[in-house]
């Protein structure tokens, strides 16, 4: 419904592509891949992907 900007959802390689995440604790900027990824500058786990 309202969706903003460009979320595009592509699944063919999704799964093994890197993506970007930002830490929400230290803000540290990274690329993870998998489902459990953790930020590498601080180990926290609570990170959002940014993109
Ligand atoms: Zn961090």
């Amino acid at each position: 419904m309202c969706s903003v900007g460009d979320s595009f959802d592509i699944e063919l390689e999704d799964k093994l592509a890197p993506k970007n995440y930002m830490c929400k604790d230290c803000k540290n900027k990274f690329k993870g891949i998998g489902k459990n990824v953790k930020c590498p500058s601080c180990q926290s786990g609570n990170v959002a992907e940014s993109g």
